[in-house]
């Protein structure tokens, strides 16, 4: 459309009555998405040559297109594939929902409201989160540099939305008092927004060691408290160990050694995560990544699309 025609069209949206301007921008809104996912499809392969996701091969040529997606098919091992093949979002039908969904995610929806908003059933809004969450699993630190600071904090065991009801109990029991087991978690962060979690099954050093230690760079200072675990951690990186402990007062050494941007992580996100009335443990790891994209501001419709779009040749 050309610029007079558009200012046109703008004019007319003077003319329009509430009722009407009401659909006109559910109308936009609805292009609006369908954009966003256009836009999302045609950059995804962009700045990396398309393989094929079975024998990883180059030699690919198009076939074709189906639901909405561009479809290939490799020469070597003549297996077809499409754009989302061996991606998180692979399978899942409606995509015409999908920035929808991905703008919900944005604003942490829960999953009635999620499903409310893009007219999806619970069971549906349930799975889509998962998938759209299992990019988020992957953009944890990747090391962890300067002043780094380590804590655990606990979740409540719970069994909501588990297939594995079976499983073998958590090794540290109960707490005595009939409340469910804490679950503990590992969160460390720098001074550099790089943050990383992870679901422990205790809080021994066997657990802590190999989610913190490799992310560890020489040079860096590690803040703790108490926990003697990290004693440990700091003799095999090499780095300086700071604990502070609160019971002797030592909160805050030189004037930047402490956990205090740890512990305000932690408060964000518990306030966070209480929309949620208790996560099931075995999804507690998806909803943790999410509070941390959130944080990182990587929680953006666009940021969740093209990241479920993502390859992963590791599934
Ligand atoms: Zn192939």
């Amino acid at each position: 459309m050309d610029s007079s025609d558009f200012l046109e069209l703008l004019r007319a949206l003077t003319h329009l009555s509430s009722t009407q301007l009401e659909r006109a921008q559910q109308h936009i809104q609805h292009h609006l998405q369908a954009d966003l996912l256009r836009q999302s499809f045609s950059e995804h392969h962009a700045d990396e040559p398309i393989s094929c996701p079975h024998c990883h091969s180059v030699h690919v040529i198009h076939w074709g297109q189906s639901h909405g997606s561009l479809r290939y098919r490799c020469k070597d091992c003549l297996r077809t594939f499409n754009q989302l093949t061996h991606s998180s979002l692979s399978g899942l039908r409606r995509k015409e929902q999908w920035v929808a969904y991905a703008q919900c995610l944005k604003e942490g929806m829960t999953l009635q409201a999620a499903a409310d908003e893009c007219h999806i059933n619970l069971k549906t809004s349930f799975r889509w989160r998962h998938r759209f969450l299992r990019y988020a699993l992957t953009t944890g630190a990747t090391k962890l540099c300067g002043i780094v600071e380590a804590d655990e904090m606990f979740f409540a065991e719970s069994f909501k939305g588990s297939r594995h009801l079976e499983r073998e109990p958590r090794k540290h029991g109960g707490n005595g008092h009939g409340l469910p087991p804490l679950v503990p978690v590992l969160i460390a962060l720098d001074r550099y927004e790089n943050e990383t979690e992870t679901v422990l099954l205790d809080k021994s050093y066997q657990q802590i060691a190999p989610a913190i230690e490799p992310l560890i760079r020489r040079g860096s200072v590690l803040c703790t408290d108490g926990n003697q675990s990290y004693i440990q951690v700091a003799e095999n990186t090499g780095v300086i160990h700071k604990r502070l402990i609160i019971s002797d007062k030592k909160r805050v050494e030189d004037e930047v050694y402490h956990i205090q941007t740890l512990n305000n992580y932690i408060s964000r996100l518990r306030g966070w995560m209480a929309r949620f009335h208790g996560v099931g443990t075995d999804y507690l790891k998806n909803y943790l990544a999410w509070f941390r994209m959130k944080e990182q501001r990587r929680d953006d419709a666009k940021s969740w699309l093209s990241g479920g779009m993502k390859i992963f040749t590791n599934t």
